[in-house]
Formats: structure tokens, sequence, C-alpha cells
């Protein structure tokens, strides 16, 4: 492409995504397609010959955006919200002009430098101590991975990274311990290490949904006089279902004593820490191994973008340095290579959309960003406590509210299904898009906030149309 053409089609672009972050409710929420019509319209072989860049934009914009999911939706209250600034998508261009790889030091000083810098802003924004150092990953599920990897080091005995796990007569069991409410990417962890799923130790909860600990010191004491050698504790601050907080520094006393890896899943939650109102969150952190942060879910920030804190980088490393002949370098431990610390070799400069996002808005203008989601929530609560036939089925810890609607006339034995057929009411409606979770078997609908571009109005109209649906069904 010649740079005339290329500036010609790069203006275009950028005008499009300024018209879409204007306006990205002009698109509905959801999609009105059905699987496999956008397959329908996609040539099933690659072009012979390249094609126009003027096509290929009008082709994005008649079949791609129109089968897009938008995310960016000001009605988007789904699951965890991913939503971008347009500093964060200017960062995510340049990144991708300048298109480089740190993997290690020498191949990208600005962006190892970068990356080490940024998040070292954001630990203090989040409160963390300065022992952590942060490395940013694809996502919390191979973050969580990482960890519990590196939580296999602390006993370097059972020699697992050379020796491995399978068919092994001299390595004791070994358990990891979570809530019953912890993500599932802890169960992948467990899979994909070859802990397995056995290893899992799924603690149950308090009436708040938080791990419960006497339970948790019940399980490993269990474990240790079975022989099982017992490696992490994943808490979570903020749980996906829910947004319950585990009881960090009790379940911090129970790792002390049992000389375990204590993980925090901060995924979502974390966030919420840069506000000094909300910083209670993390206690107890500061005793954690390790702990993951999104950037992606909840500072405004594209995806991917999801942050490593650990104060045993010497163990992750231990877990994932391999450093082959062609990689020697003679910089030595005067720098960090970032390909030491996951399995990735190449590491795309992520860094540079949350530099770009932290410094466009400010710490300040984050936390008023924050604090405005919070602050829905707590009015949506309201509103649903206020009307004698919904229920909310958890505390709002953070911008996240949980509840169902329950006539006092309905049988106990349609309340899951009427609930799922007003979310279905809700959804095709594509103004808004909800999601749902149980609780305790419960059907529940989930209403999260965090979409840099919802209003207080948009989730009055979500919660218009869960009463009209509710009416309804
Ligand atoms: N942990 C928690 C508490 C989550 O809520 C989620 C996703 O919503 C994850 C982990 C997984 O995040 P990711 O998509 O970055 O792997």
């Amino acid at each position: 492409m010649e740079p005339s053409e290329f500036r010609q089609h790069g203006y275009a672009v950028i005008d499009w995504i300024a018209d879409y972050l204007e306006a990205p409710d002009k698109w509905p929420v959801l999609p009105d397609v059905r699987p496999g019509d956008l397959s329908r319209s996609l040539p099933t072989s690659p072009p012979d010959q390249g094609e126009a860049m003027d096509v290929l934009l009008r082709d994005f914009q008649r079949l791609i955006v129109p089968a897009t999911t938008h995310w960016n939706h000001p009605g988007f209250l789904a699951y965890f919200a991913n939503s971008s600034t347009a500093a964060g998508v200017l960062g995510e261009a340049l990144a991708a002009a300048l298109n480089v790889n740190a993997m290690l030091w020498r191949t990208s000083p600005a962006a190892t430098e970068l990356e080490l810098r940024t998040l070292d802003w954001l630990r203090q924004m989040l409160g963390l101590p300065d022992k952590f150092l942060g490395v940013i990953g694809d996502t919390a599920s191979s973050n969580t991975l990482y960890a519990l990897a590196a939580a296999r080091e602390i006993h370097p005995e059972l020699q697992i990274r050379a020796e491995g796990m399978a068919g092994r007569a001299d390595l004791p069991k070994v358990a990891v311990y979570c809530s019953e409410e912890a993500h599932s990417s802890v169960d992948k962890s467990a899979m994909t290490l070859g802990l397995g799923l056995a290893a899992l130790r799924k603690i149950p909860t308090d009436k708040r949904l938080r791990m419960d600990v006497g339970a948790l010191e019940d399980a490993v004491d269990k474990d240790i006089r079975a022989g099982t050698v017992p490696l992490a504790v994943v808490a979570t601050v903020g749980t996906t279902s829910t947004t319950a907080i585990d009881p960090v520094p009790e379940i911090a006393d129970v790792c002390d004593r049992a000389r375990m890896w204590l993980h925090v899943d901060a995924s979502y939650g974390g966030s919420a820490a840069i506000l000094p109102e909300m910083r209670h969150l993390l206690d107890g952190c500061d005793r954690a191994a390790s702990l993951v942060v999104n950037p992606h879910k909840w500072l405004f920030t594209p995806m991917d973008c999801s942050v490593l804190y650990t104060s045993r980088p010497e163990l992750l490393k231990r877990a994932f340095q391999l450093i082959p002949d062609y990689l020697v370098v003679s910089e030595g431990n005067e720098v960090v290579n970032l390909m030491d610390y996951g399995v990735a070799l190449g590491r795309r400069f992520r860094a540079l959309k949350l530099w770009f996002v932290i410094r466009n808005l400010g710490v300040e203008g984050l936390q008023a960003l924050i604090r405005q989601h919070i602050r829905i929530a707590q009015m949506l609560a309201r509103w649903v406590d206020d009307e004698p036939s919904f229920e909310r089925l958890a505390d709002v810890n953070f911008s996240t509210v949980v509840f169902r609607h329950r006539p006092p006339e309905m049988q106990a034995d349609k309340v899951d299904s009427h609930n799922a057929a007003i979310m279905e009411y809700v959804n095709a409606t594509r103004e808004v898009y909800i999601s749902h979770t149980r609780v305790r078997g419960r059907y529940a609908l989930r209403i999260a906030i965090g979409n840099v571009h919802t209003t207080e109005a948009h989730v009055r109209r979500a919660f218009e149309l869960i009463k009209e649906a509710g009416a309804r069904e």
C-alpha cells in the first residue's frame, strides 16, 4: 500500500472510529443474526489477487459491524464490561504500527520498560506495596495459570519443573483450594497444569458467598494428614457470579501456616481499589504471592490487557525461564526479559494503550468513572429493594447487582424459568444486554455496570424492561 493510500484509508478509519465511539448505540447492542449468517456472506476461499482497501472497509461496515455484539454500547450490562476509551484505541493502533515483539529487553527496550513503569503506576494506584512486580498477559485465565505454575515452585523438592507430574510414584499428591464461587479459570489451570480437577478443593462459602475460612483450614489439615502437599489458595476479590469478596487476611494466615502460595483473583474487583474509599477491598492482598487485575475489564483499556502482580518474581521465573542459545543476550541481570514470566515468547506492546489510558484520563478521571458506576449500581439496588415483587440475591460490593423477580403468587418451581424468560425478553429488544447467573442454584438476573458509556438512564431503561417483562411473562 502506498503511503498516500494508507493515509487516505487511515483517516477514513479514524473518522469511522470517532463516529462509533461518539454514538456506540447507533447499532443494537445484540446483533440481529442467527448462527451461520455471517459465514454464509463470506467467501469460502481467500482472494487470489489483492483487493482495494475501500472495498474491505465497505465490507467491514456492511458485514462485520452488523454481526457484532457491541461491547461499547452503553446498554451492555452483561458479564463484566470490556469497554475502551479513545486513548486506548489510539495506543492499540500505535502498538500495531510499531509491531514490536517484547520477548527480550533488547527486542524492545521501550515496550519492556514502559510495561514495568506503567504497571508500577497501577500498583501504586491500587495501594499494593512495591515488592510486587507486574507483567501484562492476555487474560486473567492465563495469569492464574502462571501463578499456579509458580506456586509449584515453592516446593522445589517436588522437582516438578524437571520431572513433571505424570507417572511419578515419588510425587505426593498436591492440592489447590478456591471457593465454590471461584472462576472456572482456576479449574482450567488445574486441568492444564497436570494437577487435575481432583486436586482442586472447592471450599464452601458463607451466607455472603465468601470462602469459609474454617472449612478451608479443615480441608488443608485433612490433606496434610493424608500426606497431600497443599500448594496454593486462590482467593477472589469480586467473584464472577455475585462479586463476593473472600476474607483475604484470614486466608493469608492459613497460607502462611501451611506454606502455601496465595493468589488473589481481583480481575474485575481490583480496579475499584483505585478509589481511596474502596482500598480496603484489597486488605490482606499485600501478603499475596500474586494478584491478577484486568484493566480490560474495568479500567477502560481495550482487550486484551490483564496484569499479573507477583511478590515472588523469582518463582515465576523459575517456572518459566528457559533460554535457548539463540536468545542468550549480554545484558544479563541488568534487565528484565519479559519472556521469562510466562509461556509466550512473543509479547505484544500492550503497555502502550494502558499508559495512554492512565495518562489521558488521569487517576482522577478513572476514579470518577468507577465511582459513577458504583453509584448507579447502588441506585439500581435501591430500585430493586423498593419493588416488593423483586428480591436481591447478593450484596452490591462493586457495580454489579444480582436479583430476581418473584411475584408472591408465583409457585416456587416456576421462578427460575420465569426469570430466564425475562432475560430473553429483555435481550430480544436489543436495547440492552443483561446476563444471568445462579445463586445457590437459584436463577438470577445480573446487571454489571462497567461500560464507559453507561449512564443512569441506560440502567433505568434496563430495569423498566425487566419490570415490563416480569409483568408479561
Ligand atoms: N476471574 C474472574 C473473577 C472473572 O470474573 C473472570 C471473567 O469474567 C475471569 C477470571 C476470567 O477473565 P479472562 O477473560 O481475562 O480470562
